[in-house]
């Protein structure tokens, strides 16, 4: 889950399972962190984990592994034929290809595992992903991460050190087509600035909290 946040456009298609019913019952709390790549999601989702317990939803990927990330940690990374095998086997919560390029699935049977036993669970998915996790399962709590301005944003793509300057330019104009698609619509409960990482984790944390609360 190193990264970032795109796509719910004509540059993307997403999917999520047709025969589930609209509204199933959760017992865990089931998060969405969204936000462009970055801006310190992964960052943010393990002092999250750290506090909270729970599991943060490793995705299969389709795209390539870079030489820092760990197959089964960050990703599973698959080729396309086993990605559309799991499609097929009906594998995902929700699966979407982002900006025209990789594919991007949650496996569902973790999701639902913990869930069922009332933890938390993080997805680190883009903005449509959440769209159609939030139309499966609407109790679903969404924050969206934003950089405190653009130049920073850069700074920090730059820092993580994964990509070749073009991927990050190229990522980092996606990124601003996926926060005004964010702002635009009504899927997020919260959007958290990422300014410094004690003030937006413990942002983020007070509103787990409370929703955790909430719950009883
Ligand atoms: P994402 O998962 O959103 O792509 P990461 O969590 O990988 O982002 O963070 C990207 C880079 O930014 C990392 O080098 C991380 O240490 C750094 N970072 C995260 N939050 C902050 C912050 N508040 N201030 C400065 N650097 C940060
Ligand atoms: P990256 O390639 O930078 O790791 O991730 C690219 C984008 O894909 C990010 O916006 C990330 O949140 C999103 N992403 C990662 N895993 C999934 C997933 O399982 N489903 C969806 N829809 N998006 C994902």
């Amino acid at each position: 889950m190193g990264a970032s946040g795109h796509a719910a456009n004509d540059h993307a298609s997403a999917h999520a399972h047709a025969h589930t019913p609209a509204h199933e019952h959760c017992p865990g709390l089931l998060l969405l962190i969204c936000g462009p790549s970055g801006v310190g999601k992964t960052t943010i989702v393990h002092e999250l984990i750290r506090r909270f317990g729970g599991l943060f939803s490793v995705s299969a990927t389709t795209r390539q592994r870079s030489p820092q990330e760990r197959d089964g940690i960050d990703y599973f990374f698959v080729d396309e034929r086993t990605f559309q095998e799991w499609i097929t086997e009906d594998r995902f919560l929700e699966h979407a290809q982002v900006f025209g390029r990789a594919w991007y699935g949650t496996p569902e049977a973790p999701v639902r595992a913990e869930l069922a036993k009332g933890h938390l669970v993080v997805l680190d998915i883009d903005v449509q992903g959440a769209d159609n996790v939030r139309k499966r399962i609407p109790e679903a709590l969404a924050i969206f991460v934003l950089p405190p301005n653009e130049q920073e944003l850069l700074k920090r793509l730059r820092a993580r050190g994964r990509e070749d300057e073009a991927a990050i330019e190229r990522r980092f104009a996606e990124s601003k087509l996926e926060i005004a698609r964010a702002m635009q619509g009504h899927t997020f409960d919260a959007f958290v600035v990422n300014d410094t990482l004690p003030r937006a984790t413990d942002e983020v944390s007070a509103i787990v909290a409370e929703r955790l609360a909430k719950r009883g």
